[in-house]
């Protein structure tokens, strides 16, 4: 049996899952960490955010580890939350689309990368996360952290704008140095000064407001 506040998330992007149980009892939640580390093989971390809020909480962030506790968990519960039970379901989901996603595919992803091409990249053709990649290639043994490629940035010519979606020339977008690096804003000069303009203009009715609202009082 297990009650408490707790939910499961899954980030934006899909790839991030976990579990996260928030507790006002501090050693409620030391229990539970016991617990599900002598029943199932995940690494559990409690956080009891240095006393400066009232609770503490304890965190499960891998997806392996997620769906191995949610799995215990549900193995024979006969009484659950329809709504959190959906949840799960949607979590397996996901976490069985990204892996059968890439197993079928894990010839290409060494192909790619005899290649030489970067996790990026590959990661960008296949249609799942980097670290997808990352773990595929480490699972493989043929990881190489130290293996870099070289941004190609500087050698673009023309960008697409990520507003207007015009083909324009290079020149039509503001460049970026940071120390080595070249990068180009995603919109182009005249979209970007729009987007300029309505920030400004926001943010000068905002401080009429606020006089506005201060004169009053
Ligand atoms: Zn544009």
């Amino acid at each position: 049996m297990l009650d408490g506040d707790g939910h499961t998330y899954t980030t934006e992007s899909g790839r991030g899952v976990g579990i996260n149980i928030i507790s006002a009892s501090l050693s409620f939640l030391e229990q539970l960490k016991i617990m599900i580390e002598s029943n199932i093989n995940v690494n559990v971390k409690i956080y009891d955010n240095d006393g400066k809020i009232s609770t503490s909480n304890l965190i499960i962030t891998t997806i392996s580890d997620t769906t191995k506790f949610l799995d215990w968990i549900y193995e024979d519960a006969g009484y659950y939350l329809n709504r959190k039970y959906q949840k799960y379901l949607d979590i397996k989901n996901k976490v069985n689309h990204t892996y059968f996603k890439l197993n079928d595919q894990i010839e290409l992803v060494k192909k790619l990368y005899d290649e030489g091409l970067g996790t990026r990249k590959i990661a960008k053709i296949l249609g799942v996360s980097r670290s997808a990649i990352t773990t595929a290639l480490k699972k493989m043994k043929i990881h190489d952290p130290t293996r870099k490629q070289a941004r190609t940035v500087y050698l673009r010519t023309s960008y697409v704008c990520k507003n207007c979606h015009q083909h324009l020339s290079i020149d039509k977008f503001r460049k970026r140095i940071r120390g080595d690096r070249i990068s180009y804003e995603t919109r182009c000069f005249e979209c970007e000064s729009a987007k300029n303009k309505e920030l400004c203009a926001k943010r000068y009715a905002i401080t009429k407001l606020c006089k506005i609202s201060n004169n009053a009082v």
